[in-house]
């Protein structure tokens, strides 16, 4: 193998870190060319440590990286936005390590999604400029699962595709809407009248084609079970084992 072919240079926003060994950490990315991956940055908790200063949470940075026999590892870092100083206000931070979370979860290793970076990208943007970051939750998070192919449609039925009457009800486990005949009550279902799965329908859509930010409570709700559904457990903030998504 050539040293051009064992080299290779990505897009990066960190995700969040571990220790390993020593001094070293293993830096978790969303790359925009080669989708999520683990890269080692050797050294990178030693106090003057080149390439750990410029690796900190939700930052976005080019990178060079080496292909190592399990992990990559991390060669030389360009930091293209930080964001860390605007991101430790508390409710700031609260946000982008759920977002972040959410992107770790449901995005495959290996597996490039550009959009979902640049979804991400925007987002870190506006939270760490925001007094109110809790309003970009419910749109990011339904973007998502529109990007990953798993978002619902708020106008028909997910079992019989019958257009829906004035009441609906979001059953997560259905992954989706149903109507009155196709509802199995239970206590987890939530109930959504015209208004909010219009509510629902344009938090979903890209931006320009009548999107909306601001989220009505059920079709927040709504949102949220979807993403506790697919991300298979309800989640938390810092939940994965091992993974840090506080300071690193
Ligand atoms: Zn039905």
């Amino acid at each position: 193998m050539s040293g051009e072919e064992r080299s290779y240079r990505a897009q990066g926003i960190v995700l969040g870190a571990r220790a390993l060994g020593e001094a070293d950490r293993i830096v978790r990315f969303l790359t925009r060319e080669h989708g999520k991956l683990d890269a080692v940055a050797k050294g990178a908790r030693r106090p003057k440590s080149r390439i750990g200063g410029r690796l900190e949470l939700a930052g976005r940075v080019e990178m060079m990286l080496h292909r190592g026999r399990s992990l990559d590892v991390v060669v030389s870092v360009e930091e293209r936005s930080r964001r860390w100083a605007a991101l430790v206000e508390p409710e700031r931070l609260t946000v982008a390590s759920l977002v972040l979370e959410r992107v770790d979860v449901l995005c495959e290793p290996g597996e490039p999604v550009p959009e979902i970076f640049d979804l991400l990208e925007s987002t870190l943007e506006a939270i760490a400029k925001s007094e109110r970051p809790h309003r970009f939750i419910a749109r990011f998070s339904l973007r998502l699962l529109d990007v990953l192919g798993s978002m619902p449609p708020a106008e028909s039925c997910c079992l019989c595709a019958e257009r829906l009457e004035e009441i609906a009800w979001l059953d997560a486990s259905e992954g989706g809407f149903l109507d009155a005949k196709c509802r199995r009550p239970h206590r987890e279902e939530i109930a959504l009248g015209r208004i909010d799965r219009e509510n629902f329908a344009a938090l979903g859509r890209a931006r320009g084609a009548g999107a909306v930010l601001e989220a009505r409570p059920h079709a927040a709700a709504a949102i949220e079970a979807l993403i506790a559904h697919y991300c298979a457990r309800p989640l938390r903030v810092s939940a994965l084992p091992g993974y840090a998504y506080g300071p690193l």
